[in-house]
């Protein structure tokens, strides 16, 4: 009787082991798959611009004697082209350098007030722009433990779409509250809004709404992905709430004491 129950518990036991097993593997295979669509989309990122550049400079070898206007318009074109490259590159770094979890964290004690401040005013040129209105609202002094660069990173990235995606004459309010164990931000637009659809999909890598319009706006799809990592690493969390045509709200909270792992 014994030995059949000891039967039964190694015949139990080897089946949890392998159920465990396979369903590592499978992570694995999902993490595998996942790091070679990152690879295919870089790729595919840098050579977009590389494309361009290189046709832009074979008209211009092919040409004969153009007029030095049409030199410089080629050139002009080449130069965005480089500008987007290095764009992409820059972002591409900060993701990757913030993709560890939260190693090399370089905590402070900073002042959360003055942060958005000067985000802002760093903004600000950019707003004006398109004329669009920035408010600030504090509702307290905060003061917290959080890693300035990474952090700024994350608003920096959500203001510049508040007015990237606004519309001429709009507004972008940005308001700071705490309570005694985190504080929140709340980034709010008046611009043209995310399908409910698409909500989801906003902050995976390189997920643009609409690819076209987003191209001539001149993001690369990283910003809300370099967010809401940012975010991560400081154990907070990162909201969306839209609605199309009407503008958008990203809400972040954030501890106020930083816990390592
Ligand atoms: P991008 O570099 O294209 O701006 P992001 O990762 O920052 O990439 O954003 C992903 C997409 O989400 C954008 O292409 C845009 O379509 C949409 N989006 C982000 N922020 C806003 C916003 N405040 N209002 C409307 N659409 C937004």
């Amino acid at each position: 009787y014994s030995d059949d129950v000891l039967h039964v518990d190694t015949f139990t036991e080897t089946k949890q082991l392998s159920e465990a097993f396979n369903k590592m593997l499978g992570r694995l295979k999902l993490l595998d798959e996942s790091r070679e669509e990152f690879v295919s989309n870089v790729s595919h990122e840098l050579k977009t611009p590389m494309t361009s550049m290189k046709v832009l400079a074979d008209s211009l070898l092919e040409m004969k004697e153009a007029p030095v206007e049409m030199y410089q318009e080629f050139m002009q074109d080449i130069a965005k082209e480089i500008d987007r490259e290095n764009q992409i590159i820059t972002d591409l770094l900060s993701l990757v350098k913030m993709d560890k979890t939260g190693q090399n964290m370089n905590i402070q004690t900073v002042n959360i007030n003055e942060l958005l401040e000067q985000t802002l005013k760093r903004l600000r040129p950019i707003a004006d722009k398109k004329n669009v209105e920035m408010v600030m609202e504090s509702f307290r002094p905060v003061t917290a433990e959080i890693d300035e660069m990474k952090f700024t990173l994350a608003i920096s990235n959500l203001v510049e779409n508040a007015i990237k995606y606004n519309h001429d004459n709009g507004w972008v309010h940005v308001s700071l509250n705490a309570d005694h164990k985190y504080f929140y931000i709340k980034v709010e637009d008046s611009g043209i809004g995310i399908p409910e659809k698409d909500q989801p999909h906003i902050f995976e890598r390189f997920y643009r709404v609409d690819k076209s319009h987003s191209r001539e706006i001149g993001g690369t799809g990283l910003g809300l992905a370099i967010a809401r990592n940012a975010v991560i690493v400081h154990r907070g969390a990162i909201k969306v709430y839209s609605n199309e045509g009407e503008g958008t709200t990203f809400t972040v909270r954030i501890p106020l004491i930083y816990v390592a792992a």
